[in-house]
This record gives C-alpha cells, sequence and structure tokens, in this order.
C-alpha cells in the first residue's frame, strides 16, 4: 500500500523528483512588487504595501481591523497581552498543536492548560474545556479563577488544526459563560470559513501566520485580526509604541519591534491576489486524495460539518503508530516527504508541569496522523 502511495502522490504532482510537504508558489504579480519596493528604496518599517495588506486582510477576514507583524508567534503574543494575559495567569490551549501557540503563552509568564481535542475537528473541544472547568474552575468577581492554584484563567487559544475550523459555536459559547477571552489561533486557516464566517473573526483576537510553509507567504510574518480600537492599540505595541509626532521620540510604554517589513508586505499583496484560486486547488487535491484512500486502510481527514477548510496540510489517519510508522519511513525513504502530527504539548520539557485535562484524543490522534504533500498542485 505504502508504494501505491507514492505512485499516486508522484502521479498527482507529475514529478519524479523530491515532494516536499508544502512548497510556497509565486507565479502572480511577487517579483514586481517586491522589485517596486526595491526601486523605491521603501523595503523596511515604511511603505505603502503595509497598509494595503492590512486592508486586504481585514476585507478577506471580515475583521475590522488586521495589523501586519514580523511572524504569527509575535501576532499570538500581542494577542494575549492586548487580553491582559499577565505574569501567573493560566491560559487554556490544546495539547495538540504546533509549538508556537505555547511559546507566546509563555513570553507573557502565563502557564498553558492543556485541554483535549474533538476527533473530529483536530481542533480544541468545547465540550472538554466545560468539563474541565466546571470541574476545576469557579467566577468569582467576574474572574475565572482555577480552584486549586487561585490563578486567573484568563484567555483560551483554539487552534485551528491544518486549516479545518474547530468548533466555533461552542468555544464562543463556553468562554462568553465563564468570562475568559476567546483568541483564535488561525495561524494555519488563512481562507477557511466556518458557518460562512471567516476564522479568526470570531474570537476578540486573532492570529494569521505567513511563514513560507503556510497557504500563502510573505517570507516570514503573520497578522493580528480584531477590531479597530484593540487594532490600533495592537499597531501601537508592534511599532515600539512612539506617539505619533512630526519629529520627537517618545514611547510612551515598553512595546515591541514586531512591525511587518514593507518588502515582506510587497509579497503578501500579490500572494493575496491569487488565494483563492490556492484554495481552489488545494480543495481539489484534497478531493483527490479523498477519493484514493476510500477502501485503504487509511482514513482521509475530511473538513468539519458546515465548515469549508482551505486543507492546508492535508492529513491521513493511521491504524496504529506501528501501521504510522511504516508509512512515515517508506514515504520519505522514497521521496515523498510526509510528517506525523506534533508531540503533544505536555510532552515537551518546558511544558510538562502545565496543568492538563484528559488528553485520550490528542493521544490517539498523536499516534497516528500524518501529513502528505499538500503544495498548490501546478496544472490541475
Ligand atoms: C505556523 C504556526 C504558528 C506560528 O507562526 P510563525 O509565523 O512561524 O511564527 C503558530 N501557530 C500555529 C498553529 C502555526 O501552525
Amino acid at each position: 500500500m505504502c508504494e501505491k502511495i507514492v505512485d499516486f502522490v508522484r502521479d498527482v504532482f507529475r514529478t519524479k523528483d523530491f515532494i516536499p510537504l508544502h512548497a510556497p508558489r509565486f507565479a502572480g504579480n511577487e517579483s514586481r512588487y517586491v522589485q517596486e519596493t526595491i526601486n523605491s528604496t521603501f523595503v523596511s518599517s515604511v511603505g505603502a504595501f503595509v497598509d494595503d495588506f492590512e486592508r486586504k486582510l481585514s476585507e478577506y477576514s471580515g475583521v475590522e481591523r488586521a495589523v501586519a507583524v514580523v511572524n504569527g508567534t509575535a501576532a499570538l503574543h500581542v494577542a494575549l497581552k492586548l487580553s491582559n494575559v499577565d505574569v501567573g495567569d493560566l491560559v487554556i490551549t490544546q495539547a495538540l498543536t504546533f509549538v508556537a501557540t505555547c511559546n507566546a503563552i509563555r513570553y507573557c509568564g502565563a502557564d498553558p492548560v492543556f485541554i483535549d481535542v474533538d476527533k473530529d475537528t483536530l481542533g480544541l473541544s468545547a465540550g472538554a474545556v466545560q468539563l474541565w472547568l466546571s470541574e476545576n474552575a469557579v467566577i468569582e468577581d467576574g474572574l475565572c479563577i482555577h480552584k486549586l492554584t487561585r490563578k486567573v484563567i484568563r484567555a483560551c487559544v483554539p487552534m485551528h488544526t491544518f486549516g479545518h475550523p474547530a468548533d466555533l459555536d461552542g468555544l464562543v459559547s463556553v468562554c462568553a459563560q465563564w468570562g475568559i477571552i476567546l483568541i483564535e489561533d488561525a495561524a494555519e486557516s488563512l481562507g477557511s470559513f466556518y458557518k460562512g464566517k471567516h476564522t479568526g473573526s470570531f474570537g476578540l483576537l486573532a492570529a494569521l501566520s505567513f511563514n513560507g510553509n503556510k497557504i500563502i507567504t510573505t517570507g516570514g510574518g503573520g497578522a493580528l485580526l480584531t477590531n479597530l480600537e484593540l487594532g490600533s492599540k495592537a499597531k501601537h505595541l508592534t511599532t515600539t509604541a512612539k506617539r505619533a509626532h512630526p519629529y520627537e521620540y517618545f514611547h510612551d510604554e515598553l512595546a515591541y519591534n514586531y512591525r511587518m517589513p514593507n518588502i515582506n508586505a510587497a509579497l503578501g499583496c500579490a500572494q493575496m491576489e491569487v488565494l483563492d484560486d490556492y484554495i481552489e486547488k488545494k480543495r481539489h487535491l484534497a478531493k483527490l486524495y479523498k477519493e484514493f484512500f476510500v477502501d485503504t486502510e487509511y482514513v482521509f481527514f475530511d473538513e468539519p460539518l458546515n465548515c469549508r477548510s482551505n486543507f492546508w496540510l492535508n492529513a491521513i489517519i493511521c491504524e496504529n503508530e506501528d501501521h504510522r510508522n511504516e508509512l512515515l519511513k517508506y514515504t520519505n525513504n522514497h521521496g515523498v516527504m510526509t510528517r506525523p502530527i506534533w508531540v503533544l504539548m505536555n510532552k515537551l520539557p518546558m511544558f510538562s508541569s502545565c496543568l492538563c485535562g484528559d488528553l485520550k484524543n490528542s493521544e490517539w490522534l498523536e499516534e497516528r496522523v500524518v501529513n502528505i504533500p499538500s503544495s498548490v498542485l501546478t496544472e490541475v
């Protein structure tokens, strides 16, 4: 079967060469816009492409304001800061995520609490969050307090795994009930919609990433999605908190140099022009995989109900860990890149003493999920 998979992937991507998991693609106005920034010398912290990119992002995702930053991790860091996540706080997130989600929480001096995911979304389970809170937390003076440690549970950060939307209705409702701020890690889900609304528009804040392996890229980059008020605060906090003035340097709080350079935003503007086309091609690839894996010992992971996913990374579920390892070994030895899903965050040394809920779905998926080549097809 492994051999058949390799043959199929080679057939779809029409190459005998190495096939990566996800390669960026620049076939539009990328060179032209980047060249423009070079010709104008405005490659760095001033220039029109940043404003244009931010406008395109907010329009596309249906939020009031997008703020472009240096990477997705910085966007998460600032989102947490703007939610007043501080030293000694707790932040609920999923154990099955990329490490950046948890690193950003720790940058604020807070600790992640790891809760299980739903098997049909791969995203944070609203039911599991509700259960953990009802057993471990109380509301006092409008704050959600962890009973055992007396720490404030300030925010909740679900992640839309591989572009598949998490159970947003459920999460919005649990967070509202417990007075917890919802921040979406939408790093992987630009172009994914939940009941017709863009992921990243449900939380008070959300983070996007434009790293080289994401659906569109700016080289390195990210963005915050939020409302107008928090948007201006985010802009301030990501540009050294300099007060507007014709010539004076006055900075009114400790802040960051997280602004996205204009040269990266130029790439971003060109990539936004082709995003919808990329999503169509990715959905087509997902359909080919789905049909291929019918009646095999692998289960193709399909988009959740009522969702339209960008299918950033395609994933299949193996029968067990040995079955998974066999596939990983064979494909990687034969020039077809595949990767297991992340090791659970509670197993990493820096997060091993964090609080956890029951993680049975996360553990089950950790042993079985494999990502398969998912680049945008050049010919369809
Ligand atoms: C890519 C990614 C990030 C971080 O983005 P960077 O731009 O690489 O900092 C955060 N969370 C998730 C889930 C990601 O996949």
